[in-house]
């Protein structure tokens, strides 16, 4: 069945047509990138249109979210873990007070960036830990 904007005219370029289709649609989330086919319709000159609302896609758009939010966890645990410090040392140095690393951890509570660059730098130069407990 065609979508009720199959045939119109464009309203985004004013110059082409809708036609039904599907289309690769890109979503990032954390600099991650999420790839899904998505149907719709789309004009024939700008290619810009309308993407239908599906719920296998959504569902699967939030399970790629839940995911990356999973990987940081995880990425978290094993920083703090390779830095040897305890759950309540960490909270110390990121703030949020002292249950927080254990709640970023079993992701409870979601990190602010600032918290996730301040833990991959420290991967990438362990040697800063001491300026930092100084
Ligand atoms: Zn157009």
């Amino acid at each position: 069945m065609a979508s009720k904007w199959n045939d119109q005219p464009c309203h985004l370029c004013g110059a082409g047509t809708l036609h039904d289709g599907v289309k690769w649609v890109e979503q990032a989330y954390k600099g991650k990138v999420f790839k899904s086919e998505s149907r719709g319709a789309f004009c024939d000159h700008c290619a810009d249109g309308f993407v239908e609302f599906d719920q296998d896609e959504e569902s699967a758009w939030l399970a790629f979210r839940k995911q990356v939010d999973a990987a940081e966890a995880a990425d978290l645990v094993r920083i703090r873990k390779k830095l040897k410090l305890s759950q309540l040392e960490a909270a110390r140095l990121a703030g949020g007070g002292k249950n927080a690393f254990s709640r970023y951890e079993r992701g409870q509570a979601k990190p602010v960036a600032a918290v996730i660059n301040l833990f991959r730098l420290l991967d990438a130069h362990p040697e800063l830990l001491s300026d930092l407990r100084a």
